[in-house]
């Protein structure tokens, strides 16, 4: 005999695949779906279809958006753009409220190790929109296939006569950028180098 009733463990089974989540979190996650008043256990359900249907990317930078261009890439200035690993170091740099300019996210990183190769990366989208770019932040994580993947690309835009720049050392070595706390963050942004 099951040791959870179907719905439960059914549940439980559900929240297990979130990341860090493990079978006691997911056994509390679930007795507290049931323990739930029924109009909140619906906002909840429905919460996550409505994120599913309506989050896309941004057709320029690659960025989680409900419109087909970001908010970001609608308003903000096009001449710099920041290039990051994932969307959520995007979320990184925009806790600073500092950085002005676009994003691209390449999702993933140049890594031999996994058979991830420049047409796995979202690498030839950058190099589509670099008109009128004056510079280009490198901001992959400051470990070793972060930073193969910044040199990799600098060494295909600094021809072009635009700017590649790299985060400054600070953020810790091998850490990835969205643990870096704020006023380290800012200081590597603010005293990039070039490459
Ligand atoms: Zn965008």
């Amino acid at each position: 005999m099951e040791v959870f009733i179907e719905p439960i463990g059914r549940l439980i089974n559900e929240f297990s695949k979130l990341p860090g989540v493990g079978k006691k979190t997911a056994q509390r996650y679930a007795y507290r779906i049931v323990r739930m008043p029924e109009d909140e256990a619906s906002a909840f359900a429905e919460a996550i279809l409505n994120a599913k249907k309506k989050v896309r990317y941004c057709k320029i930078c690659g960025n989680y958006s409900v419109a087909d261009v970001c908010d970001v890439c609608a308003t903000r200035d096009k001449s710099v753009i920041c290039v990051v690993k994932e969307p959520k170091d995007v979320v990184a740099f925009e806790k600073l409220h500092e950085f002005k300019g676009v994003y691209h996210v390449l999702h993933g990183v140049l890594s031999p190790m996994e058979g991830i190769g420049p047409n796995d990366i979202r690498i030839k989208e950058l190099l589509a929109r670099l008109d009128g770019v004056k510079e280009v932040i490198m901001a992959t994580n400051p470990d070793v296939e972060g930073q193969a993947t910044a040199m990799y690309i600098a060494k295909l835009i600094k021809p072009l006569e635009i700017k590649v720049t790299r985060l400054a050392n600070g953020v810790p070595i091998g850490s990835e950028l969205e643990y870096a706390d704020e006023v380290t963050l800012s200081r590597a942004l603010s005293e990039r180098k070039e490459l």
